[in-house]
This record gives C-alpha cells, structure tokens and sequence, in this order.
C-alpha cells in the first residue's frame, strides 16, 4: 500500500447527468446487469471467512414485491454466538490495525472510491431495485458515498499531523495525537444504504478501529456489494465483519457486548434512545464506558414568509418533502406558511406535485417510487388517516396500493394544527403537513416546536428575517432560501440538535474525533 502521495484538495463528486443519452444508456445497461445478478445468495463474513447459515431471509425490491433482490444468511439464527465471534476477530484485527499509518489506512478508502467511481451506475441500479431509488437520488447517493470516502481519507491524514500544543517551560518535549477506540458497532439505516453505510463504516475504519457492521435489513446487498469493494482493495480480514440480521437480535447482542468500544447508529429516535441507555450500562468485565454517535430522525419543516418568491418556495418544498418519497431524515415533512401567501403557495405546490410521476423506479422518468416496506407502508396511510381524523383535509394524494408494490400517492394535507400528531411525529413517507401560521415570528415558533431539530428552510426576501432564522431556527441544518434536503459532504456538514441526534456533522471537520481519543505524551529531556 502506498502512504505519501500528493492528493488533490477534496471535490464533491459530480452528479450524472440523466437528461444525456448516453447517461441513459449506460445507467439502463447498469439496470439490465444488475437484474441478471438477483436472488443471489450472500454470507456473513467474520474475519475474512465466508460463512453460510442455515436460516435465510430475503431482501425485496419494493416497488416490485415478486422480485427478490438477494438472499441472506439470517444472523439471527445463532446471534448470541456469531456477534460474539464477530467482535473477537475485530478485537484481534485491532490490535495490528490500530499502528497501520494514517496514510496507509486512508488509502485503502481512496481504492474504494476509485472502484465505486469507475462502476458508478452499477452501484445506483442496485439502489433502484433494493430500496426505490430514483436514477438520480440512486446517483446521490452513491456520489455521496464516493465523497465520504475521498474527505474522511483526507480528514484522517490531517488529524494524523502534529497537533498544535502550548509549549512547555519545562525540559520537556510535548506532543498530542489521536488513537482510535477500539471495536466498534456501526448500525446504519436503510435509506442512504450505500452513502451512509460505507460513511460509518469508513470514518471508524479510517481512523484505526476495527469494526462489525450490521446493515439494515432492509438493504443488505448494497452493503454486501461494498463488501466486495473492500475485499478487492485488500483490507485485511477482521477490520470490517459483516454481520445480517435483525436490530432486536443482531443489533442488540452489538451494542450490549462489554467487548464494544463504541457504537455508530444512524436510524430512528426511538431505537436511538433505546441505544443510548443500553450502551450507557457497564456489564461484566468492560473497561470503558461506550461512546455512541446517534443520528436520528427530523420533523423538518420549511417556513415560508409572506415576502417569499413562491414560485421559489413551491419547487423548493415539492423537492424536498417528495423526493425519494419523503424518506430522507431531512425530508420536508412540515410546511409552516404565513397564511397571508397560504392559498398562493398550496396552488402552486399542488400543481407541480400533481407533476410527479407515481411509478416503478427503474423507468428513467419515474419521480416518486414505493416506500420501504410494509411497516412503512402501513405507517403511512395510518398518519394520513390520523391527519383526517384530526381535521386536515387531504388536498392531493391519499391513496395508497400495495397490490404491487408499497406505493403511496404524494399526499398534502392541509389545515393542520401545531400539536397535531402529523404535525409532531416523523412519518419518513410522502406525506407533507401544512399549517398556517399568523406571520413570521409565529411561524419559527411553530417550527421549532417539536422534540427535533434536524433541518429546516426558510424562504423570505427580508434579510432581517434570514438573520432572525439564523439565531433562532434550531437545527443543526439550516437553508435559507432554498431546500432543506440534498446536504453535501464537506459543503454542509450534517447532523441534527436535540432528539435529533448527537450532533455528530457527518461529512463535517470534526467528525472523525468521535472515534478516537487524544493521548498527550511529555518526555523529560
Ligand atoms: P431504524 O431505527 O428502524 O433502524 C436503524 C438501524 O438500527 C437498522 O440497522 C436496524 O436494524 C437497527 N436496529 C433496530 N433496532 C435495534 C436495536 N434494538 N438495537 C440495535 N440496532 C437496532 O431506522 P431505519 O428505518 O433503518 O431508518 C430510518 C430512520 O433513520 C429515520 O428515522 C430517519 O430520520 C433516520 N435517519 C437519520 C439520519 C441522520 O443523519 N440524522 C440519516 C438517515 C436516516
């Protein structure tokens, strides 16, 4: 492996432009091979040993539930024991990999984004078949997964540079410098399942710790594909064990084990909090009290002022709550709109919904796909009854058929109150609250009134009321004057205030120390 290179300043990698033939082209042979390759079966892979298990489960394309996208050897057979196998090997793996130099470990992720560049759309069609992903939210996403390969890599070898230190007025020679933790538990979701997954599991990798991923599963063979990636750029076994399997079984044996340093969550606030506690009990023979980075959900909302450009606002806002069917943490789930520009806005944000494509994800002009699964499908149509219940009234959307696949119309529901339960819980589907608000102070007052503060947008021309947002909006991810999704490594590093998170600002500056320790070192000359 080399170590020195003069590397290039870190570059968000460019979208693909889907509107070129030959993008088409190649993204449709990408879907075509991709389809070739499904059903097939995948292993657990503990130290670098491929293991089967008895016991499969079968992961599924939701938009066309006949098609079954890869088969898994279910941890939860034997999870106790497997969990347990899995974090010995990290913990052995830990000990050679924990003195690899910076610049050798930061290698290996540059490898990984080299090969996820040059087979990108292969990477997107498994996105599109496994979770519903548009061409280009699929194309996001494995853009951002490229990212956080090229910036963490940089991140660690600037980390890995003497740190600044006061100097002493004693014979002594100082320094200051970053070692990892340990083993490490990475528990992503599944709906960034190559971006976030391979972020986590790399930021942690990167700076030295070894590690057992368990992927959602929900989206186990994007990760098994990333998998593969680390296999042919030659990480040694054991620094990344990969383990399928439920959160309940799999999930929980990660983050109870005494033997786990760490735990790296991204998913819901419920299982977050549940994470939390957990890890914060010391068991039988642990050394250490566990750190935990918890990313969780939102309740994003984005204000409109009677000053807005609407025109502005309405794409903003269609963008935002519908795009990848409202399943971003960051999705637009409320709209906060001063009701002097209220009936203007809605007309204008029902004609361009009304726009959106309902359909199958694999088709290059489809804008809105099914969601997940069942759950969520159930979910949703249950908050869109709730919000009649309560006295909304469903504008656009509604309806909801799962003959096929888990399809939900793009819903707006008007005349919601704050308090509302579609008002305050994260639907995570495209389902869009609007509610009225008496001017703009009432407006942020509503917005911030909820346990989240994940992201937010507020659109107005007044640059008073931007400052006002700036002080007072509280989220970890504010946009002013355009939409609340679409967060870019580096450019806007991203991570939610309170029951949003811990704040952790993936893609951001300081994002790698959470998975390592300072250890200061004086030596009397
Ligand atoms: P989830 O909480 O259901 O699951 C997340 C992960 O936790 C999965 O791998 C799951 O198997 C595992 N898990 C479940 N129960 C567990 C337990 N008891 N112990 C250990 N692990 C357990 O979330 P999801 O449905 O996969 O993802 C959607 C959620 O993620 C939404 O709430 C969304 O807002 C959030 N999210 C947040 C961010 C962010 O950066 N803040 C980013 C993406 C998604």
């Amino acid at each position: 492996m080399q170590t020195e290179r003069k590397l290039d300043e870190f570059k968000n990698e460019p979208f693909t432009d889907f509107s070129l033939v030959e993008n088409q082209e190649l993204m449709k042979a990408a879907i075509e091979e991709v389809t070739a390759e499904l059903g097939r079966e995948y292993p657990v892979i503990i130290d670098g040993e491929k293991i089967e298990l008895e016991q499969k489960f079968e992961s599924i394309n939701p938009s066309d539930k006949s098609q079954v996208v890869g088969i898994f050897s279910d941890a939860d057979s034997d999870a106790e024991n497997l969990v347990t196998r899995a974090i010995d090997a990290a913990t052995i793996a830990f000990e050679t990999w924990r003195n690899v130099p910076a610049g050798e470990r930061a290698e290996y992720l540059f490898k990984a984004a080299e090969i996820i560049r040059e087979r990108k759309h292969y990477y997107s069609a498994w996105m599109v078949l496994e979770v519903g992903k548009t061409w280009a939210e699929a194309d996001g996403d494995t853009a951002e997964a490229i990212d956080f390969l090229e910036f963490y890599g940089r991140e660690m070898i600037r980390w890995a540079e003497e740190q600044p230190i006061t100097p002493s007025p004693l014979p002594e020679k100082n320094n200051f410098e970053y070692i990892p933790l340990g083993v490490g538990a990475i528990i992503p979701p599944w709906n960034f399942p190559l971006a976030i997954m391979a972020g986590m599991t790399m930021s942690a990798v990167v700076t030295g710790n070894t590690t057992v991923l368990k992927p959602s599963p929900d989206a186990p063979t994007i990760a098994y594909k990333f998998m593969e990636v680390l296999e042919e750029v030659g990480l040694p076994k054991g620094i990344v064990n990969f383990v399928v399997g439920s959160g309940i079984k799999v999930g929980e044996e990660m983050v109870k084990s005494p033997k786990t340093r760490f735990i790296s969550f991204t998913g819901s606030k419920a299982v977050g909090l549940h994470i939390y506690e957990e890890a914060a009990k010391t068991r039988e023979g642990q050394k250490w009290m566990k750190r935990v980075v918890a990313e969780m959900g939102g309740k994003d909302a984005i204000v409109v002022a009677d000053d807005a450009d609407i025109d502005e606002a309405a794409s903003g806002v269609v963008a935002a709550a519908f795009g990848f069917q409202g399943q971003k943490c960051s999705a637009c789930s409320r709209l906060i709109v001063d009701e002097k520009v209220h009936d203007e806005l809605i007309q204008k944000v029902v004609d361009l919904t009304r726009r959106l494509k309902l359909g199958k994800p694999n088709e290059s002009d489809t804008s809105v796909a099914a969601v997940i699964n069942q759950n969520s499908f159930d979910k949703a149509t249950n908050y869109i009854k709730t919000g009649k219940d309560e006295g909304g009234e469903v504008v656009i959307g509604g309806a909801a058929d799962d003959a096929e696949g888990y399809y939900i119309q793009p819903t707006i529901i008007t005349g919601v109150n704050p308090h509302d339960t579609i008002e305050q819980e994260e639907i995570f589907a495209p389902v869009l609250a609007v509610i009225k608000a008496k001017d703009y102070d009432h407006a942020l007052e509503i917005a911030n009134d909820t346990d989240y503060g994940l992201t937010g947008a507020v659109y107005s021309q007044s640059e008073e009321r931007l400052n006002q947002a700036r002080l007072d909006f509280h989220v970890g991810n504010l946009y002013l004057n355009r939409k609340c999704t679409g967060a870019l490594v580096g450019v806007h590093p991203f991570g939610g205030f309170n029951m949003s998170g811990t704040d952790s600002k993936a893609g951001g500056r300081e994002y790698l120390l959470q998975f390592m320790q300072g250890k200061s070192i004086a030596e009397k000359v």
